[in-house]
Formats: structure tokens, C-alpha cells, sequence
């Protein structure tokens, strides 16, 4: 076997990019035959009975696929799969476990080797290769086997097995992204599929440049057309992006590279890719930051270009659709491209519930999937159902599961229609204890549900979401224009604003923090605009320009770590305060306080008396650190939970240690609308909650179902058990005691 690496990364390629099921698997015993050249090579993976299925083979006769089954345990398939380890001998009869199935007319071949396919700690299947001689596999071969099958196990992981399933729909599991159901349209996004093209020799040289020529007219036009109709949708920000689009789709030193690459004998998508590739590197190792952060784009036009070669986009563009959104990950700008009212749900391959994608679809109201890996074969277009509260997705759904779907949509529309009753009602526990209740806001978009839902101000508004949406900084009067909106829509309220918390998975299209090895613990929040303190001054004399008149605003500071960021940060606040004063301003300075986020800083609390005004706990991020769990990785979302008991202690820490200074405590991550942890938060001592406006009134039903006595005893009770899904149980049986089931389903 020679290219071991190349080879493995081929198949794994080939295999990914199959649009069906059925080709997939075809594909994977084809390709490994052929590249370790033995005679059989065969797939089997667990049914729901716990069977081993053969669900693919190359070599053994075609009429025992999907026919043949072996229990539990049974042969030496069997063996392999409840040992995880391979069995590689000279001789397959020889060997105890061997069992003879006659519809395989197996008897031919003897040397046998076989490996598990563990998929999130489970085995899912073996693969099997067998030959006709009697010899032992090398271990450069076993090993080839065994890493190839840690790769395609992640391919299998939701592979719709039974014909049940073939037939009615597809089912993929991934995690929680935001409740509730969508049904509508998948409409791709475009990312990263360009890359996954191989090269490949170009049939006809002539017409496939005229096909290129073609294609980047055809694509301009497109992008015309869509810069017309976001241009009236989402403002002059995101259009933006659309000019760089077209700016590079004009340079005739890219569209002569295509065409020199096709000359070069390579098909259109190869010689597209390797063009993109190109210019993407030159542009990033520019130095200025706004061509360099062109590169960006570079990798969306070269998407979009492919997408547009596929023909898969042709028929997306009627708006008149309900849509769901699928991608690797779901960007911000996808979501603004897509009118508010048509967004139903949100399908991201990548990312967890608590990835910014989720959070901002949970603060719109979108159910949302997150991390169920690359679904191959998913084409624009097709029906899909989201379920955000079961983590699954079905594709193409038969009429009896849409109906049972849409059932679920009616009666969840009318537990709605029953809350909106305690809008006006006080947030307020059965024994009298009132509670706050704010909301979490971004989008200019999303300020009315939070108002309309009785939210007593705006907990967190994230300023980083209006920046996201453009192709460069916006200006101090921009942002006056975008603040003072949300801080008069809320006049006599209180509206938190935070300072931009860019960074880890919330990147500037404009200017993209590149070569972090970790992001998530590099240039982010705080840090950031202390480096790049004239964008801050910039941003903080918008936010109280745009207070001038309703004196509501609150300054929030993301992923403080040190009190020495507190004190420079108040040195530019004194500083905006004296500039705009001198300027004929009326500035009333605001109240100042600090996300807990990292760590480090619950230790601090004891010296933060005087310092701050108030603390507002950013579990996703608290948990995040705490848990040492990236909540943008899918590999590890299943593992986490902000109802860990790590999370839960040092919270009771917090609210213990800011009761002794006398600085008030809020909460805001997504923490705040979970209502098993709510009801600990409660129970802990927690008062003020800020949540996506959906969630308000759901929240609002819980605390007016309990008291604080009941949740103090529920709370003590959790705080003593071990693991996440055990306090889950817990408090999920006392939810249903106090009648309110249906605010978990
Ligand atoms: C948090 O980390 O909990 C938080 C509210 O901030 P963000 O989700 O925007 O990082
Ligand atoms: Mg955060």
C-alpha cells in the first residue's frame, strides 16, 4: 500500500461527498477494497434490535445486504464489536467465534481482519476485509483499517438504517441548539463545501472555459440581484459585503487563473479551488487589515461560485418560503440575508447549543440544531422538520410525522397564546418574592418581542451583533443611531449595553483575528478593545450620546480577568465623559459593572467593592471556562452542562461573595431560560434573570409556580448530586409535581 495518507484521506473524501446513503456505503467498500486489494470488503452496523446488519459489501454475494443479520454477540463480527478490538487472523474458520452464514458464501475467503466503528463512545459497526489466501493482515494494513474506521464512523454516526427509516425519512441526531419546531426548506449556506473537491482531469479544455466564462457572468448577476433586495432588508452593512464580491468576480487576474488552472488539465471545481486557495493566501498575507480581511470573502465568492457550478442554488431564491438554514456553521450575516418572517429553523453541521449561532437563534426565536456533523446529499430545497427540543432533525418527512409535527407546533402556539396572559402580571413567586426579568437583545430587530413580553429592561444588549453585519467599523454616529433606538425603546428602564465582545467564534468579516492557536482563550472582549482602545473610546462615546436623553444606559464590561482592566476602562469612560462635556453634551455618567466569565475573577469579588456598580454572570462563557469545554466544539457538546455541578457551586460562590460587598448579581447567559436550572438559581439566591425574549414568559409561568422555600429545598437537594442528567431528573420530577411539564419537553 503505498500513500497511506493520501489514500485514507481520498476515500474519506470520496465517501463524504456521496449524496446518498446507499452510495456512501457502496463507495467506502469499493474504495478500501481497491486500496488494500483484497477480495471482500464488508460493512455492518448495530440495528435498533441490536443486531449487526450487513449493510454493504464488495465481494460477498450482493443478495445478503440488508438480509443478513447477526445477533448480539454472534460470530466473529460479534466478537469484535462487544470487545472493541480487532480480530485479524490467517484463517476465519479456525477461530472459535466463526460463524458460518450461508447467504454470504463466505466459505472462499480465510484471512480475515475486522476493526469497530465507535461513534460517540458507542460501537455502531464493523468492518470487515477478508481475502482469499490464508494469511494474516500486516500490521501496516490493520492499522490503515483502524484509522480509516475512526473517520467513517463520524460519516455512519446517522446513518438512517432500518427501511423504515430509508423509507419515511431520514432522522439525524445532533445537539440542542433553541426549542421549539420548525418546518420549512433547507437553504445552503455556503461553507467550506469547495474545498472537499478533488482534482480531476478536464474533459474538454474549450468548452469548459466558455462554462467558466459563463458561470462568473451568471454569478454576478446573481449577486446583483441579491444586493438589490438586502439592500431594502438589512441596510447598507451587509450589501457591502456584496460590492467586495463583485469587486474580486471583476478582476480579470482571478477569472485568467481559473482558466490557466483548467488549461492545466483540471475540471472546473479543481481549478475554481485552487484559484480561491490562492488569492485567499495573498490577501492574508497583506498587511493592511481591510485587504486582508478580504480573504473572507474570497472563500465565500469561491462557495458561491460552486454552489451556483452545482445549480443548487437556482431554486432558493423564491422568498416566499419557509426557510431553514443549513450549514457547517450558520454565520450572522445568513441570518440577516434572510427575511425575519421566512427564518423557521436553523441546521448547523458544526457548534453547540452554545455557539453564538444558537444563542443568537434562541434570542430570535428560531428552533435551532446544532453539531450533527456534515449530512452529505442535502440539497436546497428539500422539506425538513427541526426539532430544537429532541436535538433531531428529519429530512424529507413522510405526512405522518409532519402532521404529528405540526400538532406540536399548534399546541405549543397556544401554550404561547396562554402566557401572553402574564405579561402584565408581576414576575413574582408564590410566596411574594418579586423577581427581574430582562431581556437579551442585539438586533435592532428583536426589541419589540422583549417589550412585548413584559421584559423589565434589556439585561444584555450584545453590540457586537450590529457590528457583525457590516464590512467595516461603524462610525461614532452610526452607533449613536443603533444605541439610542434600543435605549429610548426602553426609556425608563434599565438597558445593560456591553462593550463589543469580538473574538473566539464571533469574528469582523472586516477584521478577522487570525493564527490563535486557541481563540477562545486569546483576543476577545475586554482585551481586545483595551489594545484597541480607539475603537472603544469610539464606542463608548456613541453609547452615551445615544443615553443624552433617556439616561437608562448601564455599561457592561465582557471577559474582564483583572481589576486592572476595570480601572483603564474607567479612565476612558472619565475621559468620554469630560470630551463630550466640553462638546456641549449632557452626559449623566452610567452605572458600571462586569460580566463573570473567567474564572479567575470569582476569586477577585472581595476587591471589586467599590469598583463596580453590579456583576452579571455570562454562564455560557463561565461554563465554558469552568468546564474546560468548547462551546463551539460538537465532539464535546454532549458533555456540556451548565447544571454541572462545577458550574452550579461556583455560582452559589458568586451570590455568596457579592451578598458580602453589596454588589447586586444577574445572570445572562443562556443559564437564565433553562427552567431546571433556573429553579436552582432561585433556590441559590439569584433575583435577577436576562433571557431571549421568547423565553420570558415561560420563565415568568415558572417563577410564579413556586415559592423560594420550594426552590431553596429543591436547590440543597441538587447541590448534592454528582452529575449533570441526575440534578436534571431531580428538578425535572419536581417541575412536574408543580404542573409544569410542559415547560421541559
Ligand atoms: C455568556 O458568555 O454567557 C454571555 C452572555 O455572553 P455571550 O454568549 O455573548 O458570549
Ligand atoms: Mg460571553
Amino acid at each position: 500500500m503505498k500513500n497511506v495518507i493520501q489514500q485514507l484521506s481520498h476515500i474519506v473524501q470520496e465517501v463524504s461527498l456521496a449524496s446518498t446513503y446507499e452510495q456512501k456505503v457502496a463507495l467506502m467498500v469499493e474504495s478500501i477494497s481497491e486500496a488494500m486489494l483484497v477480495d471482500v470488503c464488508s460493512l455492518y452496523l448495530l440495528n435498533k434490535e441490536g443486531e449487526m446488519l450487513l449493510l454493504a459489501t464488495h465481494g460477498l454475494a450482493a443478495s445478503a445486504v440488508r438480509t443478513v443479520k447477526l445477533p448480539a454477540g454472534a460470530g466473529l463480527v460479534g466478537l469484535v464489536a462487544s470487545t472493541r478490538h480487532p480480530v485479524n487472523i490467517a484463517d476465519a474458520e479456525k477461530h472459535p467465534a466463526y460463524l458460518y452464514i450461508a447467504e454470504t458464501q463466505e466459505e472462499r475467503y480465510h484471512g480475515f481482519c475486522a476493526i469497530p466503528l465507535v461513534f460517540g463512545g458507542r460501537v455502531i459497526g464493523v468492518l470487515v476485509v477478508q481475502s482469499s489466501e490464508k494469511r494474516q493482515f500486516s500490521k501496516n494494513e490493520e492499522g490503515f483499517l483502524v484509522t480509516l474506521g475512526a473517520q467513517l464512523a463520524v460519516l455512519l454516526a446517522n446513518y438512517p438504517i432500518s427501511a423504515e427509516d430509508m423509507e419515511l425519512s431520514a432522522r439525524v441526531a445532533g445537539v440542542k441548539g433553541s426549542p421549539g419546531v420548525a418546518i420549512g426548506y433547507s437553504y445552503l449556506c455556503d461553507h467550506g463545501e469547495l474545498y472537499e473537491v478533488s482534482d480531476s482531469p478536464c474533459l474538454d479544455i474549450e468548452s469548459t472555459i466558455s462554462e467558466w466564462h459563463a458561470l462568473v457572468k451568471w454569478v454576478s448577476n446573481q449577486i446583483d440581484d441579491e444586493k438589490r433586495s438586502l439592500g431594502k432588508d438589512v441596510g447598507e452593512g451587509v450589501s457591502g459585503i456584496f460590492n467586495a464580491y463583485k469587486m474580486l468576480l471583476n478582476d480579470p487576474a482571478f477569472v485568467a487563473e481559473v482558466e490557466h488552472n483548467i488549461r492545466d488539465n483540471n475540471w472546473l471545481p479543481g481549478a475554481l479551488k485552487l484559484a480561491i486557495l490562492h488569492f485567499s493566501e495573498v490577501f492574508l498575507a497583506m498587511e493592511d487589515p481591510y485587504l486582508q480581511a478580504r480573504h473572507e470573502d474570497i472563500h465565500h465568492l469561491g462557495n458561491k461560485l460552486f454552489n451556483a457550478w452545482k445549480g443548487t442554488r437556482a431554486s432558493t431564491h423564491e422568498v416566499d418560503v419557509d426557510i431553514v438554514l443549513v450549514g457547517q456553521q450558520v454565520s450572522i450575516s445568513d441570518i440577516a440575508s434572510v427575511a425575519a418572517n421566512r427564518l423557521k429553523g436553523i441546521l448547523c453541521f458544526g457548534g453547540s447549543g452554545l455557539s453564538h449561532t444558537a444563542v443568537l437563534a434562541n434570542s430570535l426565536g428560531v428552533p435551532a440544531v446544532m453539531g450533527t456533523g456534515r449530512i452529505g446529499g442535502l440539497i436546497d430545497g428539500q422539506l425538513l422538520i427541526v426539532d430544537g427540543d429532541q436535538a433531531q432533525v428529519h429530512i424529507s418527512p413522510n405526512k405522518v410525522l409532519l402532521n404529528e409535527y405540526r400538532k406540536i407546533i399548534r399546541e405549543s402556539k397556544a401554550l404561547t397564546r396562554q402566557l401572553r396572559n402574564l405579561r402584565q402580571e408581576p414576575a413574582e413567586t408564590t410566596d411574594k418574592q418579586e423577581i427581574r426579568l430582562y431581556t437579551n437583545t442585539g438586533l435592532l430587530t428583536d426589541i419589540s418581542p422583549g417589550l412585548n413580553n413584559g421584559a423589565q429592561g434589556v439585561g444584555l444588549y450584545r453590540t457586537e451583533i450590529p457590528f457583525l453585519i457590516r464590512d467595516s467599523f461603524p462610525s461614532e454616529d452610526e452607533q449613536v443611531n443603533v444605541y439610542r433606538q434600543v435605549l429610548e425603546a426602553y426609556d425608563g428602564k434599565p438597558v445593560f449595553m456591553r462593550t463589543l465582545d469580538i473574538g473566539g467564534d464571533k469574528q469582523l468579516p472586516y477584521f478577522p483575528i487570525q493564527n490563535e492557536e486557541n481563540p477562545a482563550l486569546g483576543w476577545r472582549g475586554i482585551r481586545f478593545s483595551l489594545d484597541n482602545n480607539q475603537l472603544l473610546m469610539t464606542q463608548v462615546r456613541a453609547m452615551l450620546r445615544a443615553s443624552e436623553r433617556s439616561n437608562n444606559l448601564q455599561i457592561l464590561l465582557p471577559m474582564v480577568t483583572s481589576i486592572q482592566e476595570i480601572e483603564q476602562f474607567k479612565e476612558i469612560l472619565d475621559d468620554a465623559c469630560v470630551q463630550l462635556g466640553s462638546e456641549g453634551y449632557v452626559i449623566v455618567k452610567p452605572r458600571l459593572g462586569i460580566m463573570i466569565e473567567v474564572p479567575a475573577l470569582i476569586a477577585q469579588i472581595p476587591f471589586l467593592a467599590g469598583k463596580v456598580d453590579f456583576i452579571s454572570i455570562g454562564s455560557n462563557d463561565l461554563s465554558q471556562y469552568l468546564l474546560a469545554l468548547d462551546r463551539n466544539n460538537a465532539r464535546v457538546a454532549s458533555r456540556y452542562d451548565h447544571v454541572h455541578p462545577g458550574v452550579l457551586l461556583e455560582i452559589k460562590r458568586i451570590l455568596e461573595s457579592a451578598k458580602v460587598q453589596n454588589i447586586p448579581v444577574s445572570l445572562c447567559g443562556e443559564m437564565a431560560a433553562d427552567p431546571v436550572a433556573v429553579v436552582i438559581l432561585l433556590g441559590m439566591g439569584m433575583r435577577t434573570l436576562s433571557m431571549s425574549a421568547a423565553k420570558l414568559l415561560y420563565i415568568k409561568k415558572l417563577i410564579r409556580s413556586i415559592s423560594i422555600a420550594q426552590a431553596e429545598e429543591i436547590a440543597d437537594r441538587a447541590l448534592q448530586l454528582n452529575h449533570p442528567d441526575q440534578i436534571r431528573k431531580l428538578v425535572g420530577d419536581e417541575l412536574k409535581k408543580l404542573g409544569l411539564a410542559e415547560l421541559i419537553r
